[in-house]
C-alpha cells in the first residue's frame, strides 16, 4: 500500500511534500504548461495545456493547413484523426478499439445517443407487441444532474412521446424496476457533489429489468477508471467530454460509445453526409455507415481534434507508471488530503462536506456546500469565498445550488491526477481557512458575478 493511503489526521506540508517525493506520476506534470505559482483546481472543468498540444497545432496550422491544403485530407491522414483520437481515448473507459469515436460535443452525443436508444426500446416494442403487459415509455434520471444532460433528455422525451422521469441516486435501483421505464440516463460522476454511481451494479440491474443504460462519463474519462464492456455487466450507450480531464482545450469535440451489439441495430438522428457508408460516392440517399462511424455528423474540427489528440496522448503518458490505476489512487490521494487538511476550518465556518467520504464513492473533486441561508448558517457567500481564493491564485470554482438542502451552493475543487500535487492539496486547504477566516470576521458581502463562474 504507498504511504498516501494512510492520511486520515489533518496532513502537514511535510507529509505532503513526502507524498509527492513519492508520486509515481510527479514527472507528468512537466509535460504541462502552468502559470508559474498558480494552483489550479479545475481541471474537471477546463483541462491543463499540454505542452504538446501548443506543438501539434502549429504544426497542424502552419504545415497541414498553411502548405498541405486540401491534400492533408489524406496525407496529413485528417481523415483517419477522429477515429485515432478515439482509439487512444477508448482503454481509458473499457472499450474496444473502433468501438469509440470522437466528434461534435457532449450535448450533441447526448442527443445521438438518447434518439437511438428510446428509438431501440420503441423498435423492440413494435416487433413483440404482445409480449410486454406495460409499454417502456420512461427515461428514468437522477434528480440532481449538469443542465444540458436533462434539457437534451426532455427535448429527446418531447420528439418521441416518451416521460422523463427522476429519482434521487439512492432510489434509483428500485425506480429502474418500474415494469414502464425502458432507459436509464446518468452521468457516472455527479458535477456537483463528485458522487460515483456504482455502474457495474446499475447496469446489471437495468439488464434484469430489461432496461438500456445510457453513461454519461464528463467527470469519470481520464480520472476515474470506467469499464464500458465489463463481462456480465456491460454498458449499452456512453457519451464523454473532451476538454475536461482529457485536456483536449476549450471546446474540444466530445465522444461517442455504442456497445457492439447495439451500434448497427439502429441508427443516430443526425444523418449527415460523413456518417454515410460511402461518403464519396455521394449518393442522393443515406445509409448509415457500419459500426460507430455512423455517430459522425459532419466535418470534423481538425485542429481542436488535434489538441485533443496531444491532450489524450499527455494522459497515456502515464501508462507506463500505472495508468488508470495509478491515477485513480493518486487522485483519491489528492481528494483525501484536501478533506483532511480542510475540514476543521470549512467545519468551523459552517460549510459541510457533500463529496462522499469514502474512497470508492468519490470522483475526483471535493464539494465544500455553503450553508443554505436561513439554515442557521453564516452569512457567508460561497462565491466571495471562491472569488477570494481566485485572486490569490487558487482556481477552484462555485455551482449556484438552488436555495435548498439537496442542491446548495457549492465551492469545487477539482483534482486533476496528471499535474496537481499534494502540496497545492495543502496550501489550497491553507488558504481556503484564511479567506473564510477574513471573510467571515468582515462579512461578505455578495459579490457581482461575471457570465462564466
Ligand atoms: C461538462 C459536461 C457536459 C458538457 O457538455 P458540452 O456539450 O460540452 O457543453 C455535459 N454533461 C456533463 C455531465 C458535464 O459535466
Amino acid at each position: 500500500m504507498p504511504t498516501w493511503c494512510m492520511v486520515h489526521a489533518a496532513p502537514t506540508l511535510e507529509d505532503c511534500r513526502a507524498l509527492d517525493a513519492a508520486d509515481p506520476l510527479a514527472t507528468l506534470a512537466d509535460q504541462f504548461e502552468i502559470p508559474e505559482g498558480l494552483i489550479y483546481l479545475d481541471g474537471n472543468s477546463l483541462g491543463a495545456l499540454p505542452k504538446a498540444a501548443a506543438t501539434a497545432v502549429g504544426r497542424a496550422v502552419q504545415q497541414e493547413w498553411g502548405q498541405g491544403l486540401i491534400r492533408s485530407w489524406n496525407d496529413a491522414g485528417w481523415i483517419m484523426r477522429a477515429q485515432e483520437v478515439g482509439d487512444a481515448i477508448a482503454p481509458l473507459v473499457g472499450a474496444g478499439p473502433g468501438e469509440l469515436l470522437v466528434a461534435d460535443s457532449t450535448s450533441i452525443n447526448l442527443h445521438k445517443v438518447l434518439w437511438a436508444a428510446l428509438s431501440m426500446v420503441d423498435m423492440r416494442a413494435r416487433a413483440h407487441p404482445q409480449a410486454a403487459q406495460t409499454q417502456r415509455r420512461v427515461l428514468l434520471t437522477e434528480r440532481i444532474n449538469f443542465p444540458t444532460d436533462r434539457y437534451i433528455a426532455q427535448g429527446v422525451c418531447d420528439a418521441l412521446g416518451w416521460t422523463l422521469r427522476d429519482a434521487p441516486a439512492h432510489e434509483l435501483t428500485a425506480a429502474l424496476a418500474a415494469p414502464d421505464v425502458g432507459v436509464l440516463m446518468l452521468t457516472h460522476v455527479n458535477y456537483r457533489s463528485g458522487a460515483v454511481h456504482d455502474m457495474a451494479a446499475l447496469n446489471q440491474a437495468c439488464a434484469q429489468a430489461g432496461v438500456l443504460t445510457v453513461w454519461d462519463l464528463a467527470h469519470s474519462a481520464g480520472a476515474v477508471p470506467v469499464n464500458l464492456s465489463q463481462a456480465g455487466a456491460p454498458a449499452d450507450f456512453a457519451v464523454g467530454c473532451g476538454y475536461k480531464f482529457l485536456n483536449g482545450g476549450p471546446g474540444a469535440p466530445a465522444f461517442v460509445w455504442v456497445h457492439p451489439r447495439h451500434v448497427n441495430a439502429v441508427e443516430q438522428p443526425l444523418r449527415g453526409w460523413l456518417g454515410h457508408a460511402a461518403p464519396f460516392a455521394f449518393e442522393q440517399g443515406y445509409r448509415p455507415a457500419a459500426g460507430i462511424a455512423r455517430y459522425v455528423c459532419g466535418t470534423p474540427p481538425i485542429l481542436s481534434l488535434t489538441a485533443l489528440q496531444a491532450g489524450v496522448q499527455t494522459l497515456r503518458a502515464a501508462d507506463p507508471h500505472g495508468g488508470m490505476a495509478a491515477l485513480r489512487a493518486k487522485s483519491l490521494s489528492l481528494t483525501r488530503t484536501f478533506i483532511a487538511a480542510a475540514e476543521e476550518a470549512a467545519t468551523a465556518h459552517g460549510l459541510w462536506l457533500l463529496s462522499p467520504r469514502e474512497d470508492e464513492r468519490r470522483g475526483s473533486q471535493v464539494s465544500w456546500a455553503c450553508p443554505v441561508k436561513g439554515e442557521g448558517g453564516l452569512a457567508l457567500d460561497g462565491y466571495s469565498v471562491m472569488r477570494a481564493l481566485i485572486a490569490r491564485g487558487i482556481i477552484g470554482d462555485f455551482r449556484a445550488g438552488d436555495g435548498t438542502v439537496d442542491a446548495p451552493d457549492i465551492l469545487r475543487f477539482g483534482f486533476a491526477p496528471a499535474y496537481n500535487t499534494h502540496e497545492q492539496a495543502w496550501l489550497a486547504a491553507q488558504a481556503l481557512a484564511q479567506e473564510l477566516e477574513r471573510l467571515a470576521a468582515s462579512g461578505s458581502a455578495a459579490a457581482q458575478r461575471p457570465a462564466v463562474t
